[in-house]
């Protein structure tokens, strides 16, 4: 099949999925137009033809970037992200833009100016978030894999929601050039697909140093030509802290798979991450504070959104713009990023959190130096939840987190597969590796998903 041919498929599918809200942007010619140039020559290689949706809180050209918020709205990037510009040069097809919580900020992509996206088998249920309209669309098959973004968990938590992968990358690994700031310190570009093999293609092209970003590592692209989808002879260790509070069928559905890798010849042992109770405080102020000062350009003058009021001062319409522009989640962080970085909250807050986040990443530093080769873990502590449903307590959307964000502090790599289903929906789980050792933990990812069946409903 042409690709042109398949890409028209893939137009037919984004159409179909309408009902989702997970499209922001699409145009369907500009889709062909990619396809019929791919077919007229040039890339070959393993991303060549495959369809793929980026969160609209990374840059394009084909198409407007909004980040899901009012203050964005209509804006037009000038320069491309790299991991689009390289995807791109791979013959890969940017297909659309796919929606999100306003900046990524949230859980469940209800906080959107677009409207919440709904979870691909029951539209009364979040798809998780903030790359909720992503991985719904990868969850349906109308794209073969999507770009997301990662500051706390924003694609393993939906991905895992939703049935389908999510890869979030060593910090450092995928240049972030043109992936809209939120917390600068946690900002990755993640990628969602159905298949583990599918999303190692795609990070094996968009991996490796960029010039264009300073934060950008020194690393080459990861390797998974030939890659061991094996587990026998390495040490998973099991966080306690992971399995403290969790729903019963998550707990089965982990238990089988771990049941899975001690069958194959894994050592399985228990480890303690002891200061994961401080992850979630200490990332509800590290991102919020970050977000303050990244948000601050939004000004009415240099993007997007002006609101000019009858009479008044400069200063007026910034008050009027921002206000107008930011949906609550945003101006809620940007009033606790406010906060916690102020002369006299600083050290009780922004420092304590630092501080906070250094214990974070000092437990996984100690649980790998103790010689486990990867971490093993439920991704999230339930399943999909209703709409709705933690939109009014805050706190409660930031726990469906709690596994997802220590990571992200500790600028680890994480994979999150489906392992199975309880009470019909999805259940996801999670290998952790140490930095720069991605190439372990898809190969023990991608033999996990070849034994368990997402489909089977554990009991
Ligand atoms: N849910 C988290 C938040 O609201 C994570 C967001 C993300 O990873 N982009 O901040």
């Amino acid at each position: 099949m042409s690709v042109l041919q398949s890409a028209r498929r893939a137009a037919a599918r984004i159409e179909a999925a309408h009902g989702l809200n997970a499209v922001v942007s699409f145009d369907r010619d500009i889709l062909l137009e990619q396809a019929s140039a791919v077919d007229r020559g040039g890339s070959a290689g393993p991303v060549r033809g495959l369809i793929i949706g980026i969160k609209d809180n990374i840059c394009t050209l084909e198409h407007p970037t909004t980040c899901a918020s009012r203050i964005l709205a209509g804006y037009r990037s000038p320069f491309e992200a790299t991991a689009v510009l390289r995807l791109k040069a791979a013959g890969a097809l940017v297909a659309c833009k796919t929606n999100l919580d306003e900046f990524a900020m949230g859980s469940s992509t209800e906080h959107s100016a677009f409207g919440r996206a709904r979870h691909p088998e029951r539209a009364d249920l979040v798809p998780g978030g903030s790359s909720g309209g992503s991985v719904a669309l990868t969850a349906v098959g109308a794209v073969d894999a999507a770009l997301g973004s990662e500051t706390g968990g924003s694609v393993r938590q939906p991905a895992a929601f939703c049935g389908v992968v999510g890869l979030t990358p060593t910090y450092g690994r995928v240049s972030r050039y043109g992936l809209v700031a939120f917390g600068s310190s946690l900002d990755q570009i993640a990628v969602t697909a159905r298949t583990v093999e599918t999303a190692a293609h795609v990070l094996s092209v968009i991996s490796g140093r960029d010039v264009e970003d300073a934060t950008s590592a020194d690393a080459d692209p990861v390797v998974t030509d030939g890659m061991s989808a094996d587990v026998a002879g390495l040490t998973v260790g099991l966080p306690t802290e992971y399995f403290n509070e969790l729903d019963a069928g998550v707990r089965r559905a982990c238990h089988h798979a771990i049941d899975c890798l001690r069958n194959a010849g894994a050592v399985i042992r228990e480890v303690s991450l002891p200061h994961t109770h401080l992850a979630l405080p200490a990332y509800y102020v590290i991102a919020p504070a970050e977000a303050s000062s990244n948000l601050a350009r939004y000004d009415g003058v240099r993007y997007g959104l002006r609101v000019t009021p009858e009479d008044g001062d400069v200063h007026a319409m910034y008050r009027a713009t921002r206000g107008a522009g930011f949906g609550p989640e945003v101006r809620r962080r940007i009033v606790i990023g406010t906060y916690v970085l102020s002369a006299g909250y600083y050290d009780a807050y922004y420092r304590k959190a630092v501080a906070a986040r250094t214990l974070v990443a000092k437990d996984f530093q100690d649980a790998f130096a103790s010689g486990i080769d990867l971490l093993f873990a439920p991704t999230t502590p339930s399943t999909a939840f209703k709409a709705g449903d933690k939109l009014t307590n805050p706190v409660a959307m930031y726990r469906s987190d709690v596994f997802v964000c220590p990571t992200n502090l500790a600028r680890l790599p994480a994979i999150s597969v489906p392992i199975g289903r309880t009470g019909g929906l999805p259940v996801g789980a999670q290998f952790i590796a140490p930095a720069f050792e991605e190439t372990r933990m898809i190969g023990a990812a991608a033999w996990l998903t070849s034994v368990v069946d997402p489909q089977q409903e554990v009991s």
